[in-house]
């Protein structure tokens, strides 16, 4: 059983009070959490008012169901009842209101296009989309309208007769996407039964049902302008977890061998664990398995291992399962997501690093990068701003690292020092910024990167806008 308080959530540090990417997340009501929602889907009740009955549903039926206790949403072709779902959504009623009774396919794409809703809302799903756009007969005359896409379909289908019931597949269309949808008539198959490739003009999709394989291979007729939406997974081994702090472990996964992954400096990916019957995802920023190679050798030195830095909170949903999985048991990784840019660092002079907590975890990369790349860099100077002691991730790394790199200096500041503590106290300032961002020349190149709790990293960036930095001398994790 997971052991949720049941005072106010999100917590007042949370991160689900943050916003994300200027998106305002809005306070739940109690008893409205993401684990709350998981028990309603599973009590047996009937969340879309059809008694189980999947429809087609029209355009016209779909624009009539846009009122808050009656509001029926298009994704991908599939329509959901989410009255059920307003007050548990974490981005408010009015969020999800701006789709309501129409195709929210792009609306949910732009904000979050990680969650896996198809898990999350599977026992709110009405039906699918009974009306599609014509096909144009001869699509190259149609550019505009299927965006270099259409396929000259060739589906085998590779079910052998005595198989589960042979699925089929369909597709629909606006501007600027095309859908596929696969109907396996299977229950429960999730992503991870679903692999997609597409290289130049080639799309392969493969669907593994039961012990069978569904293959939808299909020519395009341009390459694809855009990647896909949605995320692809793939499923990693649990190969080590070490303590970093008393709260913070590292955890060592190994890639499928099939698999090319290597995570871009800056960038993090999401981990998926089914909890409680329902897929749940939440975004990790992969480190190094120490700062520099140098202090402790990789156990093996290639790119088959992806490491991570994870906080536990007794009390949240995701890492107290991710803390008992057990060596040899399995995680989803996604690909990588994230909007850092290697370019930033071009001819780069001084780095300054301002980290809160967990928000260590993509300086990690960050420095060793610029440390071992960039030839321009005079100076590198993380503040690592942290509750106490304790809590100081790798702080013995840190400081061998600044005794052997002479650019490379690091601070810590603790909000909740013991009395014998000697360093700097309190929360980010303007005073500790103005003190700490010295540039090593009167105009030297510089990049400020800020990362940690939400309040944090807004209440830092509104400082280094006060402090005369450029939006282009800023990073901000905000993501
Ligand atoms: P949650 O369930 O989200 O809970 C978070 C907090 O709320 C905890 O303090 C918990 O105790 C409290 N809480 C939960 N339920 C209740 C309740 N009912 N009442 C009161 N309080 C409650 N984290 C890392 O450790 N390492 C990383 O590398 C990392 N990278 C990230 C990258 C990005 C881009 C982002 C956005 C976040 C990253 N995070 C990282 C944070 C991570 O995604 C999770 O938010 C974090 O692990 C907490 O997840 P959780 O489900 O365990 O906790
Ligand atoms: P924490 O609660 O241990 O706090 C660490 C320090 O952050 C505190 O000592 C304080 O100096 C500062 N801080 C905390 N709350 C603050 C507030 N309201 N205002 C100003 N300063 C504040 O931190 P934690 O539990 O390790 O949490 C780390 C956070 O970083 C999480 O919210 C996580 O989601 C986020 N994170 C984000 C990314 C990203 O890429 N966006 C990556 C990793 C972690």
């Amino acid at each position: 059983m997971l052991n949720i308080p049941s005072q106010s959530f999100p917590a007042p540090r949370s991160q689900q009070r943050a916003a994300s990417g200027g998106r305002s997340k809005v306070p739940l009501k109690q008893g409205r959490s993401l684990m709350d929602w998981i028990r309603l889907t599973k009590s047996g009740k009937d969340l879309t008012g059809l008694k189980g009955r999947l429809i087609e549903v029209t355009e016209e039926e779909l624009k009539k169901h846009n009122k808050k206790d009656d509001c029926w949403i298009c994704i991908r072709g599939f329509v959901y009842n989410v009255s059920p779902y307003m007050e548990y959504h974490p981005g408010g009623e009015d969020e999800l209101m701006k789709a309501a009774g129409s195709d929210g396919t792009d609306l949910f794409d732009q904000v979050h296009r990680w969650v896996n809703y198809e898990s999350m809302l599977k026992e709110c799903l009405v039906g699918r989309m009974a009306v599609k756009p014509a096909v144009p007969k001869d699509y190259h005359e149609e550019k505009k309208v299927l965006n270099g896409m259409l396929p000259k379909s060739q589906v085998p289908n590779a079910l052998a007769k005595e198989g589960p019931v042979s699925p089929s597949y369909d597709w629909f269309q606006t501007d600027s996407l095309v859908t596929i949808v696969i109907y396996t008539k299977q229950k429960d198959v999730n992503l991870d039964s679903v692999r997609v490739d597409h290289q130049y003009d080639s799309f392969r999709a493969e669907t593994i049902i039961k012990d069978y394989s569904y293959l939808i291979h299909i020519e395009l007729s341009h390459a694809i302008q855009e990647d896909f939406s949605g995320l692809y997974y793939r499923k990693c081994q649990l190969i080590s977890k070490e303590d970093a702090t008393h709260d913070t472990k590292l955890f060592c996964l190994m890639l499928p061998p099939s698999t090319h992954l290597q995570v871009p400096v800056g960038q993090h990916v999401y981990l998926k664990l089914t909890i409680a019957g329902t897929e749940i995802v939440k975004p990790y920023t992969p480190v190094s398995a120490s700062l520099l190679s140098e202090f402790k050798e990789p156990v093996i030195p290639n790119n088959k291992y992806i490491y991570f830095l994870i906080k536990i909170y007794p009390a949240g949903l995701f890492t107290p399962e991710l803390d008992h999985l057990q060596i040899g048991d399995f995680v989803s990784v996604s690909n990588p997501e994230g909007n850092f840019k290697i370019s930033q660092f071009q001819e780069l002079e001084d780095l300054f690093l301002l980290a809160a907590g967990t928000g260590f975890t993509p300086m990690v990369k960050i420095l060793n990068y610029a440390l071992t790349n960039i030839s321009s860099l005079r100076k590198v100077k993380l503040m690592f701003f942290n509750k106490t002691e304790d809590d100081i991730i790798w702080r013995s790394q840190l400081e061998k690292l600044a005794f052997k790199d002479k650019r490379f200096d690091v601070e810590f500041v603790l909000s909740k020092p013991t009395s014998e503590w000697n360093g700097k106290k309190g929360h980010i300032s303007l005073d500790l910024l103005s003190e700490f961002l010295k540039r090593s020349l009167d105009k030297s190149k510089v990049l400020i990167c800020i990362c940690g709790p939400m309040p944090f990293t807004e209440q830092g960036m509104r400082m280094l806008h006060d402090l005369n930095f450029s939006k282009d001398e800023i990073h901000g994790f905000t993501a």
